[in-house]
């Protein structure tokens, strides 16, 4: 089969991934062999490509948003028939048994595997998955628009409950969200937060893709990333790897809001003031995510319907892909056609 092989991480506008035939994968027992067909690319394959992520596979496939449909199964796997269409998240497989899975925080485990990092992903003709970490799909949407649903949306569906604000008195209705930076996942949970009935403040730096996006998908208010919004917010999520944007919401925050920094890795944060997050202000990370997120987001999404806009790529364009995802070129959610 062919597939994307990252040897040595570099920046990508050096092409570190190149196009390898490789050895399709067989499955094992409980696993899947699955015929990809669109994988989405996300900041984490890009922090992946270039080693801002330690490696720990190599070589590697990255691609962790992968829809496809199964070619074979395992023979302990149960649930699934061949010809299902399928996803693969992030989160791979997980050891079951540490403190962590045992309380039902299982995307904290001890001895995660993910998917195009530690185990070889998406960009690619087939990849194999545990079948206990393989989605169904809703038949609601193309290949295209499931695929980021699938670090994008989960991770999206993640930060927004852990704003806190699910809890609150009024709950969603009427809530005033912030969302710094707009690409694959911020117009992604937008789409859900509306849905749930808050105005959303979207901070961005792009004003011709993103901040355009934004204002068609319903923001309330859209401006630069350092720019105040008009209003206090109950709670703001950066999706921007840019730590110096954590001072800046938490300018905007009003008195008990929540920060919740939806990334795997940020740049240093600056020191600040203790007035920034006093008044009992906080600021939680988002680390991967369980499979409940990734099945109540798959429902939620298909309900709301959200829509993903979607820029495609051909098999062969990897690379520029990360390269555009890298410039904020893209409006929405990169998918490369498998
Ligand atoms: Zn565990
Ligand atoms: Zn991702």
């Amino acid at each position: 089969m062919k597939a994307w092989v990252l040897n040595t991480p570099a920046p990508v506008d050096r092409h570190p991934l190149q196009l390898t035939e490789v050895s399709a994968p067989v499955p094992n027992d409980d696993e899947i062999l699955i015929r990809v067909s669109a994988c989405g690319i996300c900041r984490t394959d890009l922090h992946v490509v270039e080693g801002e992520l330690a490696v720990r596979r190599s070589p590697v496939i990255p691609g962790h948003q992968v829809v496809g449909r199964i070619a074979a199964l395992g023979n302990r796997v149960t649930g699934f028939s061949p010809g299902d269409r399928v996803g693969v998240a992030w989160l791979n497989r997980t050891c079951g048994v540490c403190r962590f899975c045992r309380a039902g925080r299982e995307n904290l485990c001890d001895s995660c595997q993910f998917t195009g990092w530690t185990v070889n992903g998406g960009f690619s003709e087939y990849v194999v998955a545990p079948g206990s970490f393989t989605y169904p799909l809703p038949q609601t949407c193309p290949d295209t628009q499931a695929a980021p649903l699938l670090c994008a949306g989960i991770i999206g569906y993640r930060a927004l409950r852990l704003t806190g604000i699910e809890g609150r008195n009024g709950g969603w209705s009427g809530a005033r969200l912030g969302i710094y930076g707009f690409g694959a996942a911020g117009h992604i949970c937008i789409q859900i937060a509306r849905a749930r009935g808050a105005d959303v403040y979207v901070a961005t730096r792009d004003r011709e893709r993103h901040q355009t996006l934004a204002l068609e998908l319903g923001a309330a208010w859209v401006g630069g990333t350092v720019e105040p919004p008009p209003v206090k917010l109950d709670a703001a999520i950066i999706f921007a790897p840019a730590g110096e944007l954590v001072p800046v919401a938490l300018q905007a925050l009003d008195k008990g809001g929540t920060l919740v920094l939806g990334g795997i890795h940020m740049s240093p944060i600056p020191s600040f003031e203790y007035p920034l997050i006093y008044g009992e202000r906080s600021i939680r990370s988002v680390a991967n995510n369980t499979r409940e997120d990734g099945r109540k987001l798959l429902a939620e999404a298909a309900q709301v319907p959200v829509r993903t806009h979607v820029e495609t790529f051909p098999f062969d364009s990897v690379n520029e892909a990360l390269i555009a995802l890298k410039n904020d070129a893209i409006k929405g959610a990169g998918v490369i056609l498998i």
